[in-house]
């Protein structure tokens, strides 16, 4: 009886709260959570922009960066970017492993088009690590073949 009456007692606070206040959780993803203008979340790179160079993947302090496709010969004519900057590779894949990214943005800082950038969106949960690895060229989720250790 004793428990009983806890529990009334239990219910008629857990009322008088709710009346009080609307929703007592975020409705995630419905709802999004105030993120600060300085928030880093995803990398994401504006490829019209990006002349491949490289320099992302080089500063970049836990390997988290890697780009493949065919650097063209100095003797070949360069494609441009929409600013005017050569193109010195064709990028086919362009991956983040955010399991290894630590988001110091070095990468963005380094990059020489300002093409490299943080967006405010998260990405999304993944089932195995591999999934945390991103070809920012398809936006797909797949893992370079042995770029994972
Ligand atoms: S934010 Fe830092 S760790 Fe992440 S990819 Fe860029 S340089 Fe690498
Ligand atoms: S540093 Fe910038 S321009 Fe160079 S490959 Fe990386 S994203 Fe592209």
């Amino acid at each position: 009886m004793r428990r009983f009456l806890s529990y009334i007692k239990f219910l008629y606070m857990k009322m008088k709260m709710n009346q009080r206040h609307s929703s007592v959780t975020f409705e995630y993803p419905y709802v999004n959570k105030y993120i600060h203008p300085f928030s880093r979340l995803e990398i994401k790179n504006r490829f019209q922009e990006c002349s491949g160079c490289s320099d992302c993947e080089k500063v970049c302090p836990t390997k988290a960066i890697a780009i493949s496709g065919e650097i063209y010969s100095a003797s070949m004519k360069k494609p441009k970017t929409t600013l005017g900057a050569d193109i010195v590779r064709h990028i086919e894949k362009f991956s983040i492993s955010y399991d290894k990214c630590i988001y110091c943005g070095i990468c963005v800082e380094a990059c020489p088009t300002k093409s490299l950038h943080f967006e405010k969106s998260f990405i999304s949960p993944a089932k195995e690590v591999r999934g945390l690895t991103i070809d920012l060229k398809t936006e797909n989720k797949a893992a370079i073949k042995g770029f994972l250790t």
